[in-house]
């Protein structure tokens, strides 16, 4: 029996259609494999770049002061360097201040190189005129120098140490031959006048010829030890030897004009007749000027040169 071709057709239709849909099947799932692929590997890139943020957000916030490992290591290897003069004279330290003050109009009369044949002298005027001064004394020994340095303290003066020897090129050789130096004339005033000093003036003032290349390391480690020091800003320029009694007088009330405090550089030694002699009236002349005289004390804010910093 022949076939209908009515069915015929439809039996090819049928079979077209069906590797259609085959064909269309394969595509569409190639096509989902492709981009499944494709989803997978966008998924893979962004979680790697998550972690690698998640690193990086780490590593931020960890403190901004913790060092590298490799500074650690050297941080634990590195020692400070000790300063093997610190633990010399293990009593040569005072009290530091507890402050300091700038009094109004003052002035500090400082005699450097005594105690000397003229102290007594000295010390009559400034009785006589009823003001104190300070007396920045030398190495000298015996009963008159015990008693000069006794009435210095007795009659309400300042008493501090200049130097045992003033002899510069002994002293700042390094730092241990200054606090050799110090601490002999530390305990020489103590033990004549049973005040431990705490304030000082270098020989030669604080920065010299003598010095520049330690005088950084003399004055940090006599500050650590408690002591004050103080330079002038008025210098009688007694110590020339063509100082007359004019010019001490004008070098003082010169250099003292216009200034609020003045520290005043003078000499108390054998040969210092003139200054003696000048004394009374340039007091008189800066009370006057309306001028206050005090003692030094390691609470009055230090005068000082200026020197450079290192670094
Ligand atoms: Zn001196």
């Amino acid at each position: 029996m022949l076939k209908h071709p009515t069915t015929k057709f439809y039996r090819r239709t049928s079979q077209l259609l069906l590797i259609l849909v085959l064909l269309l099947s394969c595509s569409f799932t190639t096509a989902l494999l492709i981009t499944r692929s494709g989803y997978q590997k966008k998924l893979q890139a962004l979680s790697n770049r998550l972690e690698e943020e998640t690193a990086l957000q780490q590593q931020e916030d960890k403190p901004q002061d913790t060092p590298p490992r490799e500074e650690e290591s050297t941080a634990a290897a590195w020692e400070p360097e000790v300063l093997e003069y610190a633990s010399l004279f293990p009593n040569l330290y005072v009290e530091p201040p507890t402050k300091r003050e700038v009094a109004e109009k003052t002035v500090y009369l400082t005699f450097d190189d005594g105690p000397s044949p003229l102290t007594p002298q000295v010390l009559d005027i400034l009785k006589e005129k009823q003001v104190k001064a300070t007396f920045f004394v030398t190495g000298q020994e015996g009963e008159q120098a015990k008693e000069r340095m006794q009435r210095i303290v007795s009659e309400g003066h300042a008493i501090g140490v200049h130097t045992y020897s003033h002899d510069y090129r002994q002293i700042y050789q390094t730092v241990d031959t200054f606090l050799e130096d110090f601490d002999k004339e530390f305990r020489l005033i103590e033990g004549y006048t049973g005040v431990k000093p705490k304030i000082f003036r270098f020989a030669g003032g604080s920065i010299n010829a003598f010095n520049m290349d330690n005088y950084h390391m003399i004055i940090g480690e006599m500050i650590r030890r408690g002591f004050t020091y103080f330079d002038w800003n008025v210098s009688a320029q007694d110590a020339s030897k063509k100082a007359t009694k004019q010019s001490i007088h004008d070098s003082i009330i010169c250099g003292a004009k216009d200034k609020n405090r003045c520290i005043i550089l003078l000499h108390d030694s054998g040969d210092k007749a003139d200054t003696i002699a000048v004394l009374p009236q340039v007091i008189d002349t800066l009370k006057s000027q309306g001028y206050t005289f005090a003692p030094l004390t390691n609470e009055v804010q230090p005068i000082v040169f200026p020197y450079e910093r290192i670094g």
